[in-house]
């Protein structure tokens, strides 16, 4: 079979591999669709913390069943999404039900190979049936069900104002579940362009540009209360730091992004508010199903959120072309 391998940093190379044979309990996937995410984008130009290379990336997936153990209620043919996050069960976390956040987690296409390639071995409960939604569409749950699974931990509800501070993809999908909560939702980038989509598309009901002014605009639109729930998905330390102070009294926190750095705050600042402060990793299979159940009621504007596309095969030139901020990408698929 055909993957795609990144051998070290900024190589990417198109290989033929053994297709691989299930162990007991795995299911064989035929792999249809892959979502290329900024992590991808990370390990192919080397920043990723901990990763060893040659590594097949890949773990935004869809496809079909090709062989499933026996006795599964998966059947060959079937259209399924893959979640990528092996959990091993045992731990007390896994104990506790947060599969995502498992002590020894491993992601598909990060800690081991992913489904760059034709065909991919996935634990029986990581892969799940899909109706009502195309492959292309499964194969973004994924990232939507990070920005879900954000919004499910910061509580989010319609009597609140939400503010998402940066808005790339985990950002925007944010915005989609808080406003399918009804939420009141503002969004600050740096990107007009970004920004105009958020309106557009994701039925943001303001925006404000980062940078010179933003406070003032921020403190006019809650009229000094500030924001019920801040969700920042920047990726950036200081800006993270900087979002405690944007946090209304009563408020919640919730911080998407993750970052190698220390976040420091004010604790007078903090606890006059009473905040609340929350780290929001992975998803759980709920907020994969929330996901699904957005798409089929029309929520998801999966077709304006798909920028771009391709063949698998051409992954190699089409990775750096589709890094450059220049190109728009907000998410790109890759076709198997
Ligand atoms: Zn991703
Ligand atoms: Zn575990």
């Amino acid at each position: 079979m055909k993957a795609v391998i990144c051998e070290e940093p900024g190589r990417l190379a198109v290989v033929e591999r053994p297709r691989p044979e299930p162990a007991a309990g795995e299911v064989l996937v035929r792999i249809r669709r892959v979502g290329v995410c900024g992590t991808d984008f990370h390990i192919f130009a080397g920043k990723h913390p901990f990763l060893e290379y040659p590594r097949v990336m890949g773990h935004e997936l869809s496809g079909t069943v090709e062989a499933a153990p026996e006795g599964s209620a998966l059947a060959p043919g079937q259209p399924v999404y893959v979640v990528p996050y092996l959990a091993c069960g045992r731990c007390a976390a896994c104990g506790k039900g947060l599969t995502n956040a498992c002590q020894s987690i491993r992601v598909l296409g990060v800690h081991c190979d992913g489904g760059m390639a034709e065909y991919l071995c996935v634990p029986e409960r990581n892969v799940v049936a899909v109706e009502g939604a195309s492959l292309d569409e499964a194969a973004m749950i994924e990232f939507l069900a990070i920005g879900a699974h954000g919004v499910r931990r910061g509580g989010v509800g319609a009597q609140d104002r939400v503010l998402v501070v940066g808005a790339g993809p985990i950002g925007m999908a944010a915005t989609v579940f808080a406003r399918a909560r009804g939420a009141d939702v503002t969004v600050m980038d740096t990107r007009a362009d970004r920004l105009a989509f958020s309106r557009a598309q994701l039925d943001a009901h303001r925006t404000v540009m980062a940078g010179d002014g933003d406070a003032a605009r921020l403190t006019e639109i809650t009229a000094g209360d500030g924001f019920d729930v801040v969700i920042d998905a920047t990726g950036n330390a200081s800006a993270m730091r900087r979002g405690f102070a944007f946090l209304a009294h009563g408020g919640r926190y919730v911080l998407l992004s993750v970052v190698r750095d220390d976040i420091t705050f004010s604790d007078p600042e903090f606890h006059k508010r009473e905040a609340t402060l929350l780290a929001s990793r992975n998803a759980l299979p709920e907020d994969f199903a929330e996901v699904v159940r957005q798409m089929r009621a029309g929520r998801v504007p999966t077709g304006a959120l798909a920028t771009h596309r391709g063949a698998l095969a051409d992954a190699p030139g089409l990775f750096e072309a589709w890094r450059a901020p220049e190109a728009g990408v907000i998410k790109a698929i890759l076709e198997v």
